[in-house]
């Protein structure tokens, strides 16, 4: 166990940025469902990077996918083509259910190409009168950091010294169909929505509402895009989220998981309607699509099939919830999920990030959101036992804290 004098973080302290506050732990080393700090500890990956690390850390067969294509072909930009997106692009829109995908790298980049389609789609084929656009999204939404993307949030310290944003944004409570409805004008071009949200405390939305909210967007000839950079590739246990409600978006976007825990990979997938009003020149990115990330991704697709991810986060997800149900303490406040991304909420005056240090003490990783909810996602091949190892782990922080609540409010 790693403390604040350790001079590894010492270096990230005086020459980085200040923009996160890292667990005081210096990791070295990942295999599966572990890692290992620098002094040879181990740890359960309970957090797998929000959501990036789905396949577990260095998945064999995914590194020497990466090996050998690093070994012959890595960047060309977009202005050759290459015999590995084809194929990818293949396999990610039969895999979805979608006809058009543009790869870009980071999640936030898919988010900005998903907006940048919706727009031009509302010019070019819905009608919309030039620069009126209109965007949706739901209040304590997370799509990324992007000038335009926290232009969408509303959590303060997003936006806080980062104005102005951008016009055409709104925002609406998450969960509520009619306020969907009620937001809608004859400019909106889109509703940006995530099926269940991460970021913002791991908060479901009533059973039907993306079904609702998707009948109320082909109503109103509005297009309906979830966010799944999160929930998506077998995370709530299903491929997609969206998959848990009898309906299917206009497009999705997809990122952290999709690079196999290896590459910033993501996706815009739409219908050929819609990709279609890209036009050379239009949007790019150097590095979205190139060979080495096209041939990781691609295969982090086959493994999640062929490992059976999707059956086990649901299965082991279904455990999970039990089991951390099953905990008595009066210092939770909730508990809720779907699938492996499970969050703890606990009780006003209590801090989840004091508990995720405690659990690091006790072998376990994890990361709060929001000051009061406590994210467990592990990778998707976690095991009973590692699982019961983190609720008793979870269960023995607790009672601790019950003995002493004083000292810790
Ligand atoms: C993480 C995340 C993003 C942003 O992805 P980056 O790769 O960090 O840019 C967007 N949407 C959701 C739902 C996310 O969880």
């Amino acid at each position: 166990m790693t403390n604040t004098t350790n001079p590894t973080i010492e270096l990230e302290n005086q020459y980085g940025a200040k923009n996160y506050a890292p667990m005081p732990v210096v990791l070295t080393k990942g295999q599966g469902v572990y890692v290992w700090d620098d002094a040879g500890n181990r740890y359960l990956d309970m957090m797998s990077a929000y959501s990036a690390v789905s396949h577990g850390h260095c998945h064999p067969t995914l590194v020497k996918v990466l090996q050998q294509q690093a070994e012959r072909l890595t960047i060309v930009s977009r202005s050759f083509y290459t015999d590995q997106l084809g194929p990818f692009l293949k396999k990610a829109c039969e895999l979805t259910g979608f006809e058009r995908a543009l790869p870009m790298n980071t999640g936030a980049e898919a988010v900005e190409t998903a907006l940048k389609a919706a727009r031009k789609w509302a010019y070019t084929v819905k009608g919309v009168p030039h620069d009126q656009a209109e965007i949706i999204a739901c209040k304590g939404n997370f799509h990324g950091r992007t000038i335009t993307i926290i232009g969408l949030s509303t959590e303060p310290q997003y936006q806080a010294g980062f104005g102005p944003f951008p016009p055409g944004l709104k925002t609406i409570p998450y969960g509520e169909p009619a306020e969907l409805e009620k937001a809608i004008t004859k400019n909106t071009a889109a509703f940006l929505v995530e099926p269940l949200k991460g970021e913002g405390g791991i908060i479901l939305p009533p059973d039907g509402y993306l079904k609702e909210c998707a009948a109320i967007c082909k109503k109103h000839n509005v297009l309906l895009i979830c966010d799944e950079i999160q929930t998506g590739l077998g995370r709530t246990g299903k491929l997609l989220a969206f998959q848990h409600e009898d309906m299917k978006p206009d497009a999705i976007v997809l990122g952290k998981a999709l690079g196999g825990g290896l590459i910033p990979v993501s996706l815009f997938l739409t219908s050929k309607e819609v990709m279609d009003v890209f036009t050379p020149g239009d949007h790019g990115s150097t590095f979205g699509g190139n060979p080495l990330a096209a041939s990781v991704a691609s295969a982090a697709l086959d493994v999640l099939i062929e490992e059976k991810l999707i059956e086990k986060a649901a299965s082991m997800g279904d455990y999970f919830l039990k089991s951390l149900k099953n905990i008595h303490s009066p210092i939770i406040k909730e508990v809720r999920g779907k699938g492996l991304l499970i969050g703890v909420e606990v009780k006003e005056g209590y801090s989840a990030r004091d508990i995720c240090l405690k659990l690091l003490v006790h072998g376990i990783l994890c990361k709060e959101t929001h000051r009061t909810v406590m994210r467990f996602a592990p990778p998707l091949m976690v095991t009973k036992e590692q699982i019961d190892t983190a609720v008793n782990a979870l269960k023995q922080v607790f009672e601790e804290m019950e003995k002493q609540p004083a000292a810790l409010k």
